[in-house]
């Protein structure tokens, strides 16, 4: 595995390397804006691209969001080991495009992945350096307005992913930080600092 990709111990004379950073947490917690606007406070960091087989939402851009694939186009980059990890989440598909991450930490930029559970967990698996970072709701019911304040899922949607998101939060012993989202400016000032904490700390 390449040293720059979180997999051993920085040999001697290293520093700092750049990291990569997960970020998980339930559909709704707010993950998406946070993001957004860790990327407003730090644009030099790398965002990556996710593939999904989901259908794009009204003004989300392939490419940008997400690059919308079809399911045989998914399961050919899975064959082909061109993702990093990948997951099913409520019926669709997701997954990470692996060289855009490697290049980015090769050339020294730390990364940023939002990706749900499972994915997390692969990560952890082939990066045991990498940070796993969980974003939280204030409340369980802030989770539910939020979610349905939204708008984007219909009701039986929105029921799957409040189910899958008790066994997200359950899961947050996993992660290496948990970042509480009550207000999108001090979660991402939060979640800044830690993706700029060198791996070899
Ligand atoms: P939203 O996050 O609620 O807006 O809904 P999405 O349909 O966009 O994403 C559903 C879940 O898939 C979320 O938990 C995302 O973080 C997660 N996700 C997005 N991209 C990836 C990926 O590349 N891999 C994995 N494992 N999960 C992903
Ligand atoms: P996720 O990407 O985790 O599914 P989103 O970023 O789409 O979540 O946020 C879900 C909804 O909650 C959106 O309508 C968003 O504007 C709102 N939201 C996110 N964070 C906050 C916050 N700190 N306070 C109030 N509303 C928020």
């Amino acid at each position: 595995m390449n040293d720059s990709l979180n997999g051993r111990e920085p040999g001697p004379g290293v520093a700092t390397r750049s990291r990569l950073t997960v970020v998980s947490g339930p559909s709704g917690v707010g993950k998406s804006s946070v993001v957004g606007e860790l990327r407003r406070l730090h644009p030099d960091l790398y965002f990556s691209v996710s593939v999904t087989t989901r259908a794009p939402r009204p003004g989300e851009i392939d490419g940008a969001h997400y690059h919308f694939v079809t399911r045989a186009e998914f399961d050919r980059m899975v064959e082909a080991g061109e993702l990093l990890e990948h997951a099913e989440f409520a019926g669709n598909h997701y997954g990470t495009p692996r060289a855009p991450v490697e290049a980015a930490l090769a050339s020294g930029k730390p990364a940023v992945l939002e990706i749900e559970l499972q994915g997390a967990r692969q990560v952890r698996a082939a990066m045991p350096l990498a940070q796993l970072v969980m974003l939280v709701p204030p409340s369980w019911d802030t989770l539910v307005s939020r979610l349905t304040g939204r708008g984007t899922e219909e009701e039986t949607v929105v029921a799957r992913r409040l189910a899958i998101a008790q066994e997200e939060l359950a899961a947050s012993t996993e992660f290496d930080a948990v970042v509480v989202n009550a207000d999108v400016r001090q979660a991402a000032t939060e979640l800044l600092t830690l993706v700029l904490t060198p791996s070899s700390d």
